[in-house]
């Protein structure tokens, strides 16, 4: 990924942001170009709930390049409180610690490192909230 596209993409990176539709209130996450749910193109940017709950999750233990020194790790489906789903990393959980239903919050961490360039990318996941 190159240097300005990355600085580009940064304001989406450090927060939760997705859109919502003007004409059915639909919430997208990721952004897209159109409603899902109505197929309408008239959307504004809107700041997500940033906890919410796991709903399903796998430990994965063989990653794709670039992540192998974080193996083994937890990604889950994560619904947060205003029913937007996202697909994300756990951090901050022993791995037979994590349950379905388990509170969980936004952190901001090191997503990979980009080679030779150096470049390092962070992104969100989520960790338990500690109640
Ligand atoms: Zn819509």
């Amino acid at each position: 990924m190159s240097v300005p596209r990355y600085w580009r993409e940064t304001k989406y990176r450090y927060r939760l942001v997705g859109e919502m539709c003007v004409e059915c209130g639909k919430v997208v996450f990721p952004r897209g170009a159109v409603c899902p749910g109505c197929g309408s193109a008239d959307l504004e940017e809107v700041k997500l709930r940033e906890t919410g709950r796991v709903v399903t999750w796998t430990v994965v233990r063989n990653p794709p390049a670039g992540y192998e020194k974080y193996s083994p790790f937890v990604v889950g489906l994560v619904e947060l409180d205003d029913g937007v789903r996202v697909l994300s990393q756990i951090v901050d959980v022993e791995l037979d610690e994590v349950e379905t239903g388990m509170r969980v919050e936004v952190a901001f961490r090191r997503v990979k490192e980009d080679g030779p360039s150096g470049i390092i990318e962070y992104g969100f996941k989520f960790r338990p909230v500690i109640e």
